[in-house]
């Protein structure tokens, strides 16, 4: 077994929670779970102009709901706090200073307008972009002057020009790159801000974290994060790069291709179980190739060699398979109380019902006593057996359903309830004599209601699939339902008899 892995997710807080945040999540839950080790949640907030407010208390949110929990993070505290970089400044300023004091790293007087026509100039003799050092070799004195003026400056690292830099990524093994061809990157802002690089390498050495995940794209940062750790002197963590998620056309995934909110899966009734599972195929392969596993069964044995580099399709129309297997694997009971705990959260969202998709549902459970009435619950548990092996997603309950909640189902006409080459006449007599059949019934349960249909159809010469339409649309007011006999029952006697008197005065 390996040493004790500390991980950490560190997601900017700058628009929805991204999959790729959970992705991420996932792998150093597991790397951390599976040694002994911590996971971490850092709020890399310190870019200021793209910072949105609500962001962090959804990306917490996202990571519970998937019980993607870590063991520090912002809102559940820790030793190595606090775990949001913009409440750090002072940490970095100080750090920044080490790193002047070493000259590792110099201040930087250029102006916005020089920088413009160094990159103008780098672009018309087609030369590598990147800053041309002039404030590197600035004497003493001359820095001394320029900061007792206030000149504005920014930090950057003095990248060694004389060698390359390597690490080895645990994914793909060496990686090395000259330093000639690293740019002296901006470690502070002029507004005294860190950048990505010097916060990120500060917080990973100060938190202790000793394996760095995070996605492929973030692989050319590295070198630069490896000097940075040498110009401390701190040992390196090590470097695991993820492949990075992609949309059905290979490219990077992105909202206009693929929802990219974790809060929208939450949304359309994803199962965090689902959700997870999907992710985790992303970039891992079960034991024997199955693809479904929870995250325990992926804990148990869970083995990095399994890991995998290759591009992986977030293919939603999978996911919506196997978000309906794991619906099919839940017990009725679960699937009921799970149903009841999404509508209410939908609610809680100022979710707005839409009457022709999940408006009958909502009004009846607001008549029936809300989410938490135990007459709702049953009528919702009943209709399990008719539904969970139809919906692949817990959105998909409402519009199936409508027939058990609506208190009118009319608005079909002629046209849905007319079987094709049959008369209105002759469909209505179907009806009617249908009618007496079921209203003489001893019992109302599904099979004496399916043997009474079953004897008209031999009695009435209709084909089964005419007679059936005719019964369903009268019945549940459209030509797609769940099962027939199964939901006259449910619907029962009373009901039934006169939603097929209102066919009849159609
Ligand atoms: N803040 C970076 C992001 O949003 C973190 C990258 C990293 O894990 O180093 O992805």
């Amino acid at each position: 077994m390996s040493e004790p892995l500390v991980t950490r997710v560190a997601p900017s807080p700058t628009g929805d929670p991204h999959v790729g945040t959970a992705y991420m999540a996932l792998f150093c839950f597991a790397l951390s779970r599976t040694t002994g080790g911590r996971f971490i949640l850092r709020i890399e907030d310190t870019d200021r102009t793209r910072y949105q407010a609500d962001s962090e208390s959804q990306i917490t949110e996202s990571l519970h709901w998937l019980g993607l929990d870590y063991d520090e993070g912002p809102d559940v505290g820790g030793p190595n706090g606090p775990y949001r970089q913009s409440e750090r400044t002072e940490i970095y300023r100080e750090h920044v200073q080490r790193l002047l004091d070493s000259e590792k790293a110099y201040r930087c007087f250029c102006t916005s307008e020089r920088l413009t026509e160094m990159r103008h100039a780098q672009r018309a003799r087609k030369a590598p972009p990147g800053y041309d050092g002039l404030c590197r070799g600035l004497l003493p004195e001359d820095i001394e002057a320029k900061v007792a003026d206030a000149t504005p400056y920014v930090v950057r690292l003095k990248v060694p020009k004389d060698r390359t830099i390597g690490f080895i990524d645990e994914l793909r093994g060496k990686v090395e790159i000259h330093g000639k061809e690293i740019d002296d990157q901006v470690l502070m802002k002029s507004d005294g801000f860190p950048t990505y690089h010097l916060a990120n390498v500060v917080d990973d050495h100060l938190m202790e974290v000793n394996e760095v995940v995070r996605a492929e794209e973030w692989i050319t940062s590295t070198p630069k994060h490896v000097i940075l750790y040498e110009a401390f002197g701190w040992d390196l963590p090590r470097f695991r790069h993820m492949p990075l998620l992609r949309n059905k056309d290979r490219s990077k995934i992105s909202k206009r291709k693929n929802p990219t909110s974790l809060l929208w899966y939450k949304a359309n009734g994803y199962l965090p179980e689902a959700l997870v599972n999907f992710l985790a195929l992303m970039g891992y392969s079960g034991a024997d190739g199955e693809e479904m596993f929870s995250r325990e069964q992926m804990l148990a044995d869970f083995d990095t060699k399994r890991m995998s580099t290759s591009g992986p399709v977030f293919d939603l129309e999978k996911l919506g398979w196997l978000n309906g297997e794991y619906i099919r694997a839940d017990s009725e009971d679960d699937l009921a109380r799970r149903l009841l705990a999404h509508w209410a959260y939908r609610t809680s969202t100022g979710h707005e019902p839409d009457p022709a998709v999940d408006g009958a549902l909502y009004d009846w459970i607001t008549r029936n006593g809300g989410f938490e009435s135990d007459s709702v619950e049953t009528l919702i548990r009943a209709t399990m057996p008719l539904v969970q092996t139809r919906i692949k997603t817990l959105e998909e309950y409402a519009p199936l359903t409508r027939c058990f909640f609506l208190d009118d189902i009319r608005g079909y006409g002629p046209e849905d309830l007319v079987p094709k080459k049959r008369e209105l006449d002759a469909t209505k007599d179907v009806l009617r004599i249908m009618r007496t059949k079921l209203a003489g019934l001893e019992h109302w349960t599904t099979s004496s209601v399916e043997e009474a249909l079953r004897a008209l159809v031999d009695e009435l010469g209709w084909k089964p699939r005419e007679l059936f339409q005719a019964a369903r649309v009268a019945i549940t007011g459209s030509k797609v339902s769940p099962p027939l006999f199964e939901s006259m029952e449910l619907i029962g006697p009373a009901t039934c008899l006169e939603r097929i008197d209102q066919a009849l005065d159609l």
